[in-house]
């Protein structure tokens, strides 16, 4: 898709190589360039010499080695999200204000993070469930941040409002996600949000 694509192996992504990532191109010149600019830019016409600023993002056989063997196992890893995604929707899906994530026809989603949205009727804020959540040692992440309200790109989209991408900054959070989660892990936070929208609620 387009003149290239860029992949992260950063740590938590659904296969890693701890830091690091890759470029896909169909473009031969462009494919050299890339690996010019992560190899110091050296100069193949003259050692240790230098016509353009290169930078030093090299990823070391070792870590390419664990690449592999997760490529391996990126199917089985998959269908593991795939499976926890759907017992996370199938205990959620009834619960008053918590929008599960929703999968069209034409996608395949590989939950590299399982989403939700807090409403108002859950009676708890977002950041109150997390809390709750918190408490009760269930680690969670809120949904990035817009461009637009970043401290670096304040000046160059002052004054601009996006109000869906707001709206999903303030009510949406990841739950836990690995392709590891067991069961039983799954239906405990499930059972936590249920405490939860009981407290908040009375019901
Ligand atoms: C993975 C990820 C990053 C980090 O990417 P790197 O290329 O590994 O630095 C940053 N932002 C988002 C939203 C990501 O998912």
């Amino acid at each position: 898709m387009g003149h290239a694509g860029a992949f992260s192996f950063y740590a938590n992504k659904i296969i890693t190589t701890g830091e690091g990532g890759m470029i896909t191109t169909n473009d031969a010149g462009l494919a050299a360039l890339v690996r010019n600019l992560r190899d110091h830019a050296f100069s193949s016409e003259r050692h240790f010499w230098h016509k353009f600023m290169g930078f030093n993002y090299r990823m070391t056989n070792l870590q390419a080695a664990v690449g592999l063997a997760q490529t391996e196992q990126l199917a089985g890893f998959v269908e593991n999200r795939r499976r926890n995604a759907a017992l996370y929707t199938e205990l959620l899906k009834d619960m008053p204000g918590i929008v599960t994530p929703p999968e069209t026809e034409n996608v395949k989603n590989v939950f590299w993070m399982y989403s939700i949205l807090v409403e108002d009727e859950f009676g708890m804020t977002r950041d109150q469930l997390r809390a709750f959540l918190a408490q009760r040692g269930i680690e969670t992440r809120t949904f990035f941040i817009p461009m637009h309200l970043q401290p670096i790109y304040y000046q160059t989209f002052k004054g601009q409002r996006y109000p869906v991408a707001e709206m999903l900054c303030e009510r949406g959070f990841y739950l836990p996600s690995a392709s590891s989660l067991t069961e039983s892990q799954i239906r405990y936070i499930a059972g936590i949000m249920q405490q939860a929208y009981q407290q908040a609620t009375g019901q």
